[in-house]
């Protein structure tokens, strides 16, 4: 189904209030969308008056990258194992943004992944569109955040190829995104308690939270994204609160793995970072973006139609739906 026939489906239940928010529309795409054509037209049009010998050693030039051809393909991330995660790439044969969706890092975050699986058809008005919905099959299997034999795979980016399956699991992620140029990754978690309502600061009131990580759009996503969401929502307890950029996942990440207490997915130490937050370090152009969806007193009906309510928003502000 069409990414606005779905949303207009849903309208009534998710209560939308009127038009997004434009403005931050335009501010984002300013931070977030690459210019294939940097190519310098004056440099261009100076060259009728070079001589030859110039000519003959011309600069290199930007060039724009090819193009993907409109299509959808499923593939599967460490094939063959026990631990295979089915993706799919929809690219819709015109130049825009990459976005990648990644569900099911967590077992027991279910309107993550429950929303993912539905994202993975949604076909991209420009740019390209991937969706990892199961990252953690296993641990979905059992409902748990992880198992102590998998490892958890929102502590070991960048990853690790002959490492725990999902150490492997965070390589082939980090792969995957290299390959594809993705300029913004969607990491879609939940967590008990809501952050609005928290009686005190930690990383157990996580609910209704976006978080970015290092990249070229990291000052202004989570603000950008969380007010144009808010601004299709009226209930007060679902508006999500923008926690900006996370200062762990900058910096130096050669001092090996954060651990956060309470199994938070968002580390709080600065330069340690080896969350989904870090994987801007490792992937050139990449922004990374956490969201939190609060379970406490929340069904999970409505967290996975929040979590395809971010997602759509973060296509919308990109042009691509
Ligand atoms: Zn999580």
């Amino acid at each position: 189904m069409a990414i606005a026939a779905r949303l207009r489906s849903r309208r009534a239940v998710l209560r939308l209030a009127g038009a997004g928010a434009l403005g931050a529309a335009v501010a984002l795409r300013a931070g977030v969308l690459r210019s294939p054509e940097s190519g310098d037209g004056a440099a261009t049009a100076s060259t009728t008056t070079l001589s030859a010998a110039t000519l003959a050693t011309p600069t290199a030039t930007p060039t724009p990258r090819p193009v993907p051809a409109a299509g959808r393909s499923t593939s599967a991330l460490l094939p063959g194992t026990p631990w295979e995660a089915s993706f799919d790439v929809t690219h819709s044969g015109l130049a825009g943004p990459t976005v990648l969706l990644l569900g099911g890092v967590h077992g027991n975050e279910p309107g993550g992944w429950l929303a993912a699986d539905e994202l993975r058809s949604w076909q991209p008005a420009i740019g390209s569109l991937i969706v990892v919905p199961r990252a953690n099959a296993l641990a979905i299997r059992t409902l748990e955040r992880t198992l102590p034999e998998l490892g958890d795979l929102n502590r070991l980016y960048p990853g690790n190829p002959d490492g725990l399956p999902m150490a492997r699991m965070a390589a082939a992620i980090t792969a995957l995104a290299t390959a594809h140029h993705v300029d913004l990754l969607i990491d879609m978690h939940e967590s008990w308690a809501f952050y609005g309502e928290r009686p005190q600061n930690g990383t157990a009131y996580l609910g209704q939270t976006i978080t970015s990580g290092a990249g070229p759009a990291s000052a202004t996503i989570a603000e950008a994204l969380a007010a144009a969401v808010n601004a299709r929502l009226v209930v007060p307890r679902d508006r999500f609160f923008s926690r900006g950029p996370n200062a762990a996942s900058s910096g130096n990440s050669a001092n090996g793995q954060a651990q956060a207490p309470g199994g938070a997915d968002v580390t709080a130490t600065p330069g340690r970072s080896t969350s989904s937050l870090s994987l801007g370090r490792h992937v050139a152009a990449l922004t990374p973006v956490l969201v939190e969806m609060g379970q406490d007193g929340q069904p999970l009906a409505r967290r996975i139609e929040l979590h395809m309510l971010v997602a759509h928003t973060v296509l919308q502000l990109h042009g691509m739906a």
